[in-house]
């Protein structure tokens, strides 16, 4: 875990109380639920001045009482959420959306132009993969992909490639990466970042998917990155109940993603921020534990002879470059992981079916442990070249390890085994 930064206390203090004051609320110990569409003002010149601070930065700004519109705009639920991840993430400011891809699409919109070039670390989320590279690419954006994130030759080859196509805008990574957990070298990637700059006159943006670890495992924007994504959705929410999003940054990179959420209309609502004030509040005590229950059933899967390779960072031995890597820039390996079966779709299938505890689903980062088949659910879309390129084939399966008792994860884990 973490030491202490700028606000003075650790994170497992932040995570508990942060962006909350009671004294703004009649003294309730715990933030209460604004449920409210709109806010009643005072007079006609207090409705004038809190739109003039909203739309021109000019006067009371948001935040205290009397000075809410509409909840789109923004509301207490979401100040309290933004302040507290924004803590976490060692951040200037943050910006709550209604899903992780909320906050994809939001970044894309607000920072790219037609003819800009990106460039993509691989595996990344399908989701954001598709938009990217379908949606964006209608609109005139092209990506370029690398898919060994520690190979520092061949992810400036890349760039220069994605430079010589137009201005290189945005940089997008995703480390550990889904589904494999492969890392890419966030500072390396920072140092490209500024060596673009030089060629082109502009540093491009460096957005990091900090999902897989969440901001107690991994400080991307401490590592050089200009942006923090998180679905928070994930570990974050951690009860999967819920469906959120988060983008940590300098004022300077936020304000134009806040401004837009206002006319798209994917902010938080009221009701998931207070979920989430709630779930973060234990989020280093659900870390702590899930992450010792992944050590112990990757270690029981590698050794397993139905079991064709784990691909999990914390299992890498000292010296290794993805160990060194990850000791260097995270807290800790995270809970989700993805192990190969011996075989291909129908092994990996009967071993799902024969399942009684893991729950087969997609999603990860709650309590309880999921399982999936990559390449025929969260990554169906991908083409298969691109799968192969990142490491997933017919008999891959993607593990979030919950916070249950770790034999009764391995003892289904056993028994399910013996039916492949
Ligand atoms: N990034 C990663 C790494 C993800 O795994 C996901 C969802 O699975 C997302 C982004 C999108 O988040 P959401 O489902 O909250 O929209």
């Amino acid at each position: 875990m973490r030491t202490r930064d700028a606000t003075g206390f650790r994170p497992e203090t932040l995570t508990v109380s942060h962006g909350y004051d009671p004294a703004s609320a009649m003294g309730a110990a715990k933030p209460p639920l604004y449920l409210t569409s709109t806010y009643v003002y005072p007079s006609a010149q207090a409705a004038k001045d809190v739109h003039r601070a909203f739309f021109d930065g000019d006067g009371p700004q948001a935040g205290a009482e009397g000075t809410y519109i509409y909840s789109r705009l923004g509301h207490p639920n979401l100040d309290m959420l933004e302040r507290r991840l924004s803590a976490l993430d060692n951040s200037q400011d943050a910006a709550g959306f209604c899903s992780g891809m909320a906050a994809v699409a939001t970044i894309l919109m607000a920072h790219l132009h037609p003819g800009d070039s990106v460039l993509q670390s691989l595996p990344m989320y399908s989701g954001a993969d598709a938009l990217l590279n379908s949606v964006f690419e209608r609109f005139g954006a092209r990506a370029f992909a690398f898919s060994d994130g520690l190979d520092e030759a061949t992810i400036r080859a890349v760039a220069d490639r994605a430079l010589a196509a137009g201005p290189l805008r945005l940089i997008w990574i995703e480390s550990p990466a889904n589904p494999t957990g492969a890392l890419v070298d966030i500072a390396l990637v920072g140092s490209i970042a500024d060596a673009v700059a030089k060629q082109q006159g502009f540093r491009p943006i460096l957005a990091v998917d900090n999902t897989f670890l969440g901001p107690l495992l991994q400080s991307p924007l401490t590592l050089g990155a200009d942006l923090c994504m998180t679905s928070l959705t994930k570990y974050c929410g951690g009860h999967s109940d819920l469906i959120a999003g988060g983008v940590s940054g300098r004022h300077e990179l936020i304000a134009p993603l806040k401004a837009l959420r206002t006319l798209l209309g994917n902010h938080m609502d009221p009701h998931t921020a207070w979920l989430l004030l709630r779930s973060l509040e234990t989020l280093h005590v659900r870390t702590e534990r899930a992450c010792a229950n992944a050590a112990a059933i990757a270690g029981f899967l590698e050794t397993h002879p139905k079991v064709g390779g784990v691909v999990f960072t914390g299992l890498a031995k000292a010296g290794a470059p993805q160990r060194e890597l990850m000791d260097r820039q995270s807290r800790g390996a995270g809970s989700t992981f993805s192990f190969h079966i011996r075989g291909g779709e129908a092994e990996a299938f009967r071993f799902l079916d024969a399942l009684k505890l893991l729950r087969l689903a997609v999603s990860l980062g709650g309590t309880e442990t999921l399982i999936c088949h990559s390449a025929s659910t969260t990554h169906y879309a991908v083409a298969a070249e691109r799968l192969a390129d990142s490491g997933v084939n017919a008999g891959t399966l993607r593990l979030s390890v919950g916070i249950e008792h770790v034999d009764d994860l391995i003892d289904d884990l056993a028994q399910a085994l013996e039916t492949v």
